[in-house]
């Protein structure tokens, strides 16, 4: 089956009791039980829920894995993965990393006795020059956030293998319409549902997807006894968005690399970062890993933060808003919003300077997407 049929079908059979079309919300937290150890295989939602099923089911097959769990948020799937860790173990993460797992890492997990290296993920050894015995995880985003660098997925995984660690992939930002990592040999895959996936801006979750049965059994303990569970409204609401996921996929990317090339050619701009460019210096990679490239792009002006802050305040149509993925078009900030945790050296050593701005550019028409960048732009 393909893509876009197991959008719409996989885990999506008609209810077994009414026969409704639509997987049901099964607002419900627990359920009658014919007698001692007979029930009809769900006891309590934190532990399962059919409507959450049918999302965990539909995101497995869409990664091309055995299993999905579904979690209450991104953060929340990432804290599922971690939690395979015990002190004394090494991370071992691409350095340009989405600001909220970095938080994480440092401020939740180092404190708990694990250490964590960060590398310059463009280049495939410095994973196996940084892992040592005790490196159980590798972690890495691709393309990254917010300058759209690339991680060559299968030589790491390879790496990772040799090492005798697992592989991470924060599929987000590409979803699973325009990579699969683990048929290039991740071993985890965790995506914020909250962006392309639900795609509608309505509803944060995340999940963590695998096809390896030790991981799977870990994390579905994990996801049971820490209860960070997506509630039946919201995973019937991602499945909603699912079922769309491929047509909006290959909208975002259509005027995201006309929005690429349109500001590429501004006098103004000064860089522009979007994977699908000839001139993105891993195009090759691109192409090679990925059946597109998404609807993300990032660019830095002529400028640092009060020219970005006339840019944001005379947009009418982008959204000034953090967060990615959804039909409407939004424009952000990182150095004061999604990398606003971030410390401003170790922010500008990464070349997230002042004058960068990051757009997620929307389904809307490409000729109004496109006016509306020009007279912002126009503005500073
Ligand atoms: C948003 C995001 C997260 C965190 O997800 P939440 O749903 O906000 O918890 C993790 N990774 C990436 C790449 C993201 O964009």
């Amino acid at each position: 089956m393909k893509f876009s049929t197991k959008a719409i079908h996989i885990g999506q059979d008609a209810d077994p009791t009414t026969g409704a079309t639509v997987v049901p919300i099964y607002q419900t937290s627990t359920y009658t039980q014919e007698e001692i150890g007979k029930h009809k295989g769900y006891e309590y939602t934190r532990t399962g829920n059919p409507t959450r099923a049918a999302l965990e089911q539909c995101l497995a097959s869409l990664e091309d894995a055995e299993h999905g769990l579904a979690f209450a948020s991104g953060l929340a799937a990432t804290s599922s993965v971690l939690s395979l860790l015990r002190p004394g173990d090494k991370v071992v993460a691409a350095a340009d990393l989405y600001g909220g797992t970095y938080r994480l890492f440092e401020k939740v997990y180092r404190p708990m006795g694990i250490s964590f290296a960060y590398i310059d993920g463009r280049d495939p050894d410095e994973f196996g020059h940084a892992a040592d015995s005790d490196t159980k995880l590798i972690w890495i985003e691709t393309p990254t956030n917010p300058l759209l660098q690339l991680v060559d997925i299968s030589a790491v995984a390879e790496i990772a293998k040799a090492k005798g660690a697992l592989l991470a992939v924060d599929n987000t930002f590409a979803s699973p319409y325009f990579q699969r990592p683990i048929s290039l040999g991740a071993d985890v895959v965790v995506h914020s549902t909250t962006k392309y996936i639900g795609g509608h801006s309505d509803v944060v979750g995340g999940a963590v997807i695998t096809s390896d049965q030790d991981v799977y059994e870990a994390v579905k303990f994990y996801q049971n006894a820490a209860g960070g569970v997506p509630g039946p409204f919201d995973c019937w609401l991602t499945l909603r968005g699912v079922k769309t996921l491929a047509i909006r996929m290959r909208q975002h990317e259509h005027n995201a690399m006309r929005v690429a090339e349109e500001l590429i050619k501004h006098p103004l701009v000064k860089s522009v970062n979007y994977p699908g460019l000839t001139e993105h210096p891993q195009h090759e990679l691109a192409k090679r890993q990925m059946d597109g490239f998404g609807g993300m792009v990032s660019f830095e002006i002529h400028g640092g933060r009060d020219e970005a802050n006339r840019f944001f305040k005379n947009l009418r149509l982008f959204s000034f808003a953090e967060s990615l993925g959804g039909v409407e078009s939004l424009a952000c900030y990182p150095p004061a919003m999604t990398h606003g945790s971030i410390p401003k050296e170790e922010r500008e050593r990464r070349g997230i300077t002042d004058g960068m701005i990051r757009l997620s550019v929307g389904v809307e028409d490409i000729e109004d997407l496109i006016a509306d960048l020009k007279q912002a732009l126009a503005a500073i």
